[in-house]
């Protein structure tokens, strides 16, 4: 039985799983292709507190923002939702890496940098080893070994600005299916004098830099944004559908993180069910060592505790993506006369959409 693992690839995913396998003495080693770590950063940092405590990265030296909600905006209505608490950090992306890095190696694991696995390199590692394909949206690992397409997937842009903000508590999401097709637009307060703004479109239907051009001469960013410089830009890809299979007991092989597509459907967020999977994945790896336990034990743990939820991100997202922006607004402003943007801001949870619906049910509301 191998009793060694290597990872491939050194994102959040990757390095979570490594620092876990490490603590439980577990011979393991991550690959990465980049020299260093984190870098360019082409993702935003919104994380849900309570997905950051089950992560068990000590992330707070990373965090440049706290929220409390988000504002909803759609054929010309705004649906806002603002809990009594914080919700949400923001997190320097960069800064998380670093993190995550060092807790790995910290654990023991090696790390091993600038170095692209190729097919015959994962054939070599899968000779003695467990392989876990942690290497992103495009893995290798999952074509490789034949584990299934990710089924839809959004084309991201995003740039910064400095911009000071009176209220950088709350995130604004712009719906509009004809312009940011697939996903949605946003603007987010990274800092109190940076301020974020990103489009994520399906690919094909427009093109990402064009529906940036199209945000940035919104009214409403153009009035954001005044005459702050842009300080940094660029593209990147998300996963919005989980691959059919995440794990091979047979031949040793686990995905996590965007390689296995665990990431919301309604927001693009991939850093929390990514953190769990990477958690589950090394525990099934550890019991799989030591006591030769069934691997599959990964695929049943996560799909247990995020099967529904990750079935009702997609059944929003496909909702909100067929609908037109007004018919948005018009539900919005249905939701704003019921109150329900109170009842959202009080129980909604940015990662388990199943926990607003029991409450909905509890209630009555549905
Ligand atoms: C614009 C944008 C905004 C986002 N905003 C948020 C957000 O606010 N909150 C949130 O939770 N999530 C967000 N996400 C999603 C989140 O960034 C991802 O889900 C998360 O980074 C995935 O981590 P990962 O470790 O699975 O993969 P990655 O971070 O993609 O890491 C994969 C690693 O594998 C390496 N690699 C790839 N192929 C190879 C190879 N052949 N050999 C060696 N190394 C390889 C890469 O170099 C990379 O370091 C956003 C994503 C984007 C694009």
């Amino acid at each position: 039985m191998h009793s060694k693992v290597s990872i491939i690839g050194a994102g959040t995913a990757g390095l979570v799983a490594g620092r876990e396998l490490a603590s439980d003495s577990i011979d393991t080693t991550i690959y990465d292709q980049k020299t260093v770590l984190g870098i360019p950063v082409r993702a935003s940092g919104i994380i849900s507190i309570n997905g950051l405590r089950m992560s068990g990265i000590a992330y707070e030296s990373a965090v440049t923002n706290t929220l409390r909600g988000a504002r909803i905006h759609a054929g010309g209505r705004i649906m806002d939702i603002s809990a009594s608490e914080p919700v949400a950090k923001v997190l320097d992306r960069k800064r998380l890496s670093d993190i995550c890095e060092y807790e790995a190696e910290h654990a023991g694991a090696k790390i091993i940098k600038g170095r692209r696995i190729t097919a015959q390199m994962i054939d070599r590692l899968h000779k003695d080893s467990v392989i876990v394909g942690a290497d992103g949206a495009v893995s290798n690992v999952a074509t490789h070994f034949g584990m299934g397409p990710v089924e839809k997937y959004v084309l991201t842009y995003k740039a910064e600005f400095n911009v000071d903000m009176d209220d950088p508590g709350s995130v604004d999401l712009f719906f509009d299916k004809r312009a940011f097709p697939g996903l949605f637009a946003w603007m987010c307060p990274n800092a109190k004098d940076l301020l974020e703004i990103g489009v994520g479109v399906n690919p094909g239907r427009v093109n990402s830099k064009k529906a940036i051009e199209r945000f940035l001469a919104m009214k409403e960013v153009k009035e954001m944004i005044g005459s702050a410089k842009m300080i940094d830009n660029g593209a990147s890809v998300i996963p919005l559908r989980m691959r059919k299979k995440i794990v091979d007991p047979e031949r040793r092989v686990l995905l996590i993180g965007d390689a296995a597509g665990q990431v919301k459907s309604t927001t693009g967020g991939g850093i929390v069910y990514g953190s769990a999977a990477a958690i589950m994945a090394s525990h099934a790896i550890r019991d799989n060592i030591m006591h030769g336990k069934d691997l599959g034990e990964y695929e049943r743990m996560f799909m247990n505790k995020y099967g529904s939820d990750l079935r009702l991100h997609r059944s929003i997202n496909r909702v909100y993506s067929s609908l037109e922006s007004r018919t948005i607004g018009r539900i919005i402003s249905v939701m704003n006369f019921l109150g329900m943007d109170s009842f959202v801001s009080k129980y909604g949870d940015m990662d388990l959409p199943s926990l607003l619906i029991k409450r909905f049910f509890l209630r009555g509301l549905i």
